[in-house]
């Protein structure tokens, strides 16, 4: 059977998540599992958290019936909320939390009738100008939630930093202020904080924090790796060495032609490619583990495969193991070779791989 396989270690996971809480210690958690868990298995991931997570966070409705489904009794937080009454219908079924973010939700609920009580979050644009309701609104907000009967009281507030994870960046500070402002004669819980507003921005951290990435053992901050916050990578993306292959000075290898050989050389053909998620867009030299050293990789990634440069004098052998990314090769050291960001590596994992949780 293909080697190429997605370990996902619920251990470092577990570690992750303690490591958190004593980052921000005094907030709860509200673990960010969106995205099927950032592709690390939405309801395996959450079956690990779920005694030391005090809420989940997922974008869908559908991710929470999954969690739901899955007998998962912990908080469920809807981040896109809800679009019309059928959802309204299903979180009261299932007991979910719902982001407030623009008026037609506000529209919604007012025509919604209901005898449970819809727990709700407010979510304020401090900056981000993605989702929420302008700072100035909230009075208005607030007003208007208190004459909708179904509304558990309190209603909690939110706010999303947008570049916290440039520490060189001062918007987040910017945002702060203006989020603390705004609602600093409000006492209900807040929450602003994610991987990045957690590790850069202790003032930030409120009564909740929102980790998504470090959760998954990965540092959000341009620059750094996760071992610095004593964070641990879950998911090791593996494969082995599917064929070697000598090659002269001035060959070339792979479609296009994008690499030629300095010196006579031994590639090592590696059994994954852009059909398992491993980005196409990588560059000669991105980094690959094998066999306890790290090689470049060289030519175009192919769909099923890729070629690295194993050197004139390689040892290595067919079966070698290959690490894409994981504990051995962080993905913040993988990413910027791909002109991209670690969260889009770990999404990107295609069904094709094979995941194992240990
Ligand atoms: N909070 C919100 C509203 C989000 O959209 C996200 C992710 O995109 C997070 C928290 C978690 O972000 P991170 O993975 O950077 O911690």
């Amino acid at each position: 059977m293909r080697s190429t396989k997605a370990v996902i270690d619920l251990a470092a996971l577990r570690h992750n998540l303690r490591t958190i809480k004593s980052i921000a210690s005094g907030s709860r958690v509200m673990a960010v599992v969106k995205a099927n868990a950032y592709g690390h298995g939405l309801v395996q991931i959450a079956k690990a958290l779920t005694k030391d997570a005090d809420m989940f966070a997922v974008a869908t409705v559908q991710e929470a019936l999954s969690l739901r489904k899955a007998d998962i009794k912990t908080p469920i937080l809807l981040l896109e909320g809800i679009f019309n009454a059928k959802d309204l219908e299903l979180v009261v079924e299932h007991d979910l939390e719902v982001v407030l973010h623009h008026w037609p939700q506000i529209e919604a609920l007012q025509n919604f009738k209901t005898d449970k009580q819809i727990k709700v979050w407010v979510k304020l644009d401090s900056g981000m100008h993605r989702l929420g309701f302008a700072l100035q609104d909230l009075a208005l907000i607030e007003s208007t939630l208190s004459n909708i009967s179904c509304l558990a009281n309190p209603i909690r507030l939110m706010s999303h930093f947008a570049s916290a994870d440039d520490p060189e960046d001062d918007f987040s500070a910017t945002q702060l202020e203006a989020f603390d402002q705004a609602t600093k004669h409000i006492t209900t819980e807040k929450s602003m904080a994610n991987s990045a507003g957690i590790l850069t921005q202790k003032d930030a951290h409120y009564d909740w924090v929102r980790p998504g990435l470090l959760l998954y053992g990965c540092s959000p901050l341009i620059g750094s790796e996760a071992s610095e916050y004593d964070l641990k990578p879950v998911m090791s993306l593996e494969s082995q060495v599917l064929a070697i292959k000598p090659i002269k000075k001035g060959e070339s290898t792979g479609y296009g032609r994008h690499w030629f050989a300095d010196r006579d050389t031994n590639l090592g053909l590696v059994a994954i490619g852009y059909g398992d998620g491993y980005p196409r867009h990588a560059k000669n030299g991105t980094p690959v583990w094998v066999n306890g050293r790290t090689v470049p990789l060289v030519g175009r990634v192919s769909m099923d495969m890729l070629a690295v440069d194993l050197g004139p004098d390689c040892q290595d052998v067919v079966g070698d193991r290959v690490v894409l990314w994981g504990k051995e090769l962080p993905a913040e050291r993988v990413a910027p070779h791909a002109d991209t960001i670690p969260y889009t590596l770990f999404c990107g994992v295609t069904k094709r791989v094979r995941f194992y949780y240990k």
